[in-house]
């Protein structure tokens, strides 16, 4: 921290946003977000000798683990790294909210949900040079909030759309063409390789001081730890990530959340249907129960993961209701809007009165009828609770005094990144 150095043309040596403070890297400071990366996945990898370049940076940096935001999802989690707080200060709890007053489920994904600045327009404000890429498109409007485009100081686009991508709006025209690779599948390992190919070539050319890229978990809902598939993307992702760390680049290599096994023994998905429950508790839909996990690509997980929030009416038992959720085989946590809160430093206004996790196999679901599983071609693998919690934190930069899990977060990586970078060699 006392080696910051003043290399801003502004003059500034450290960036302050939502009360933290950032140091002015002297060498790129990057954020990776593995999506979906329990920390089994680069064990495994490793065991087979197929991260040489992460072997390589844990011998000579920091090694640790974190623990990601509950939610375990992922826009909790990005939105965390991004402004280096919890939900409670970002306000972005899920995929989606549940609007009492209308009545009506709204995605979350616009940018007017969002309560507080990004660390990206925290360092573009001071004078810095920002890229941020993402697998998904759906991230990208959040994670760009705030930065200006027109004097070529920042960069953000989604390989998704790379080939829609305008400088206007991004930073860059066609980032496809720029990057000499066409559009990604949405449902690929490629939508992620890109964003590291990205990643790479705006290091060399574009020349950050803050770079972010954050990955899709498509590969590591399918495939488990040790798989051939799951093999071959820490491999892929390796190659590049020996080339950020050869350029000289600052790297804290984190995930959004871990990923488990959802299924029974034959392979079908164990789920715990909530709705169901609620509508024979308490009439039909008198109750809501909301699964922030739901997205427009739910291919993968079939809206199944291991959080949800219900809405009960106001004339319920609250009291006996939790009582009554706890005893089900699977349901871990069944707490109230204010220890929800309190616990996992959420929004209490986009929460419901209840909050529920499930075990580390099992998934909650709304009601059985509303769940298309019949895309589900692997057995289910997901995420959202306390048992997808750890995940890795890895600086290619020795720093001693790195606290671990519980108090190293996922969202301390640009405090760190940044540390990192400030550092003298
Ligand atoms: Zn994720
Ligand atoms: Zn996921």
């Amino acid at each position: 921290m006392n080696q910051m150095s003043p290399m801003n043309s502004t003059g500034k040596v450290d960036v302050s946003v939502n009360g933290r403070h950032y140091a002015w890297p002297r060498v790129c400071a990057i954020a990776i977000c593995l999506d979906g990366c329990e920390p089994a996945y680069l064990d495994e990898a490793i065991k087979r000798g197929l991260m040489p370049s992460l072997v390589k940076i844990m011998e000579k940096g920091t090694v640790r683990t974190a623990h990601s935001v509950i939610p375990s999802f992922t826009n909790p989690n990005n939105m965390s790294i991004a402004t280096g707080r919890p939900p409670a200060v970002h306000g972005i709890c899920g995929n989606y909210l549940y609007e009492r007053e209308t009545g009506k489920e709204v995605m979350m994904n616009d940018p007017r949900f969002l309560r507080a600045p990004t660390i990206f327009k925290g360092f573009y404000d001071a004078g810095a040079r920002v890229a941020v890429v993402t697998a998904k498109d759906k991230l990208r409007a959040l994670l760009g909030h705030g930065l200006q485009f027109a004097d070529g100081r920042a960069v953000c686009f989604s390989s998704e759309k790379s080939d829609k991508a305008t400088k206007a709006e991004n930073g860059i025209d066609n980032a496809s063409a720029w990057l000499g690779r066409p559009v990604p599948e949405v449902y690929s390992a490629e939508l992620s390789e890109f964003v590291f190919a990205a990643g790479v070539k705006l290091l060399k050319e574009f020349k950050p001081d803050v770079m972010y890229l954050t990955t899709t978990d498509y590969v590591q809902h399918k495939y488990a730890p040790g798989d051939a598939q799951a093999n071959a993307f820490y491999e892929m992702f390796d190659k590049y990530l020996g080339e950020l760390d050869a350029l000289g680049a600052a790297i804290v290599v984190t995930a959004d959340h871990g990923m488990k096994p959802k299924h029974t023994a034959d392979g079908k998905p164990d789920v715990v249907y909530v709705q169901d429950l609620l509508d024979e508790w308490l009439g039909k839909d008198a109750a809501r129960v909301i699964l922030p996990i739901t997205d427009p690509y739910v291919v993968h997980h079939g809206a199944l993961g291991s959080f949800a929030t219900a809405y009960l009416p106001q004339n319920a038992d609250k009291a006996d209701i939790m009582k009554r959720l706890a005893a089900i085989d699977g349901i871990t946590v069944v707490v109230d809007n204010a220890e929800a809160c309190e616990r996992f430093e959420l929004p209490s206004d986009r929460i419901g009165d209840i909050v529920l996790l499930s075990s580390e196999n099992k998934t909650i679901g709304t009601s059985e009828h509303r769940h298309d599983l019949a895309a589900l071609k692997e057995p289910l693998r997901s995420h959202g609770g306390l048992t997808e919690q750890a995940v890795p934190f890895i600086v290619n930069r020795k720093l001693p005094d790195l606290p671990s899990a519980p108090v190293l977060r996922n969202f301390d990586a640009f405090h760190y990144a940044a540390m990192a970078a400030a550092l003298a060699g």
